[in-house]
């Protein structure tokens, strides 16, 4: 077997990140090899092709499905296989949430060697469309051209303009999209609209290659409970004319809007956030609600994505924290203070610390919005040690620490902090198991015992798995 070798297999079980696994006899020995077939499921039978072998494993590309799994089920979108936003549309949701759990259970009780703990039923999304509250798109000046368009043999239009989705691993194509089931109806009138737009007036798009160009992203933000709309128009310079022209016909064309904002992003870096912003109408923000907490939402600050489940994460945090009202909290990787707030008047007080700066001071606004008082928002980059901080400010010792870091994890040297700190219990809420895991061996190393975990799907049709575990001092 090599490269380029092509396998009838079948597919037994499913690995991260949404691969099929398959286990062939190797010749002259009974030990099994195993190729990972992406976008295969367990009871597939496919025709596959080897694109990386290694010693003990092979990564193969899905030719056909010879005979599919029963729990395949036809995509609901069109652009499903080639954009990058889903990964499994194609596979009954139950199931999807069903191999989420296994694999959380797999890297705690296999990876991590872990047991003697409670672990809880995934908690599936209410929603399985249209639970996304922000999309962003971005421009290209080079549309990705399918194999449909290929294979049609007609001449291709309009190949050097582009609104949609990046498709995996492809940074400078954009695959351009005229509806997208994850956010909401209006979003996808709004893309629509805003290319036609820019397109008609021949407006450029900004180049990776060049640097010129104007349009780089479009984000939208959609409040669940609030109904309230907001547009940022990313760009690469300023255009007062254009920008006024667009914003009084998008407001025409759609007053469900409620603010619309240009951010200008004058760096090279393609991220949909600018180095400074301008508000063409209404207040610049938007408004949301996770349970019976307000937030504000900016144009450059984190908020959960899926609003429903944010609360239902939010309530197993808190749930696993067991407050009491004497409780001294502090909630690290803060954000908006989403978190710090929606458990606030459960504990006496609450400190949070978060690096970048428009969040913290949206969680000031949010601490006002909700009358909370026993709060204190601490600026401080968490890849340092914060407890020369706490020290200096003289923080009382936490019962409790909640903390929600990115994927990467904790900083060890956060690790070192709360251990230092010793809590009674520590909420952990990760959005990537593997670094999760690693940081609780530490805990256990080091004192603790890991109680609780318990998964959350936030992202139906992608692999990303949330999870929320308890860890209390032994
Ligand atoms: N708990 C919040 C935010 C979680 S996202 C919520 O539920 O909405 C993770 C947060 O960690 C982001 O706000 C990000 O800005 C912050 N973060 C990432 N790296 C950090 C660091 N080194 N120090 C402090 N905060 C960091």
């Amino acid at each position: 077997m090599k490269k380029g070798t092509k396998l009838e297999l079948k597919i037994e079980d499913y690995a991260f990140e949404g691969k099929g696994l398959a286990r062939i006899d190797q010749e002259g020995t009974d030990k099994k090899f195993v190729v990972f077939v992406q976008g295969a499921y367990p009871g597939d039978k496919v025709n596959a092709q080897i694109r990386k072998k290694k010693k003990s494993y092979a990564e193969a590309k899905l030719i056909e499905v010879l005979k599919p799994s029963e729990y395949r089920v036809e995509a609901k979108c069109g652009y499903f296989g080639t954009c990058g936003g889903c990964k499994a549309q194609d596979l009954d949701y139950g199931v999807q949430v069903q191999y989420k759990e296994k694999q959380v259970r797999d890297i705690f009780e296999r990876m991590g060697g872990l047991d003697g703990f409670e672990f809880f039923p995934i908690v599936p999304s209410e929603k399985i469309y249209f639970y996304r509250n922000k999309m962003e798109f971005s421009f290209a000046d080079r549309r990705w051209i399918t194999e449909e368009e290929v294979a049609s043999g007609e001449e291709i239009p309009d190949r050097d303009f582009a609104l949609g989705l990046h498709i995996p691993r492809i940074y400078d194509k954009v695959l351009d999209i005229k509806e997208c089931f994850l956010q909401s109806e209006i979003s996808n009138d709004i893309l629509n609209f805003t290319r036609d737009f820019f397109k008609s007036r021949d407006v450029k798009i900004y180049s990776t290659k060049t640097h010129e160009g104007y349009l780089r992203n479009l984000v939208i933000k959609t409040a669940h409970h609030t109904g309230e709309l907001m547009v940022n128009l990313v760009t690469a310079s300023e255009d007062t004319d254009l920008i006024s022209q667009y914003g009084a016909e998008l407001k025409k064309n759609f007053p469900q809007i409620t603010t619309f904002i240009n951010n200008i992003n004058l760096r090279k870096a393609q991220v949909a956030v600018g180095d400074y912003e301008n508000v063409i109408f209404g207040p610049g923000f938007i408004y949301d609600y996770i349970g019976k907490k307000k937030y504000r939402v900016s144009a450059n600050s984190f908020f959960q994505t899926n609003t429903l489940q944010a609360e239902k994460l939010y309530d197993i945090a808190v749930e696993f924290g067991e407050f009491h009202p004497d409780d001294i909290v502090y909630d690290l990787y803060s954000g908006a203070g989403t978190i710090a707030i929606y458990l606030s008047d459960k504990v006496k007080e609450v400190y949070a610390v978060e690096a970048v700066e428009a969040a913290v001071a949206d969680a000031k606004i949010n601490m006002e919005l909700n009358n909370v008082h026993n709060m204190q928002f601490i600026k401080a980059d968490l890849n340092k040690s914060f407890y020369p901080i706490a020290e200096k400010h003289s923080f009382p010792k936490p019962d409790v620490i909640v903390a929600d870091p990115p994927r990467s994890g904790m900083n060890p040297k956060t690790v070192a902090d709360i251990i230092k700190l010793g809590p009674d219990r520590i909420v952990y809420v990760s959005c990537n198991p593997t670094t999760q895991i690693r940081d609780i061996k530490e805990f256990i190393e080091n004192g603790y015992e890991l109680l609780k975990v318990r998964p959350v799907d936030m992202f139906p049709h992608t692999y990303h798995i949330e999870n929320v575990a308890l860890l209390k001092k032994r």
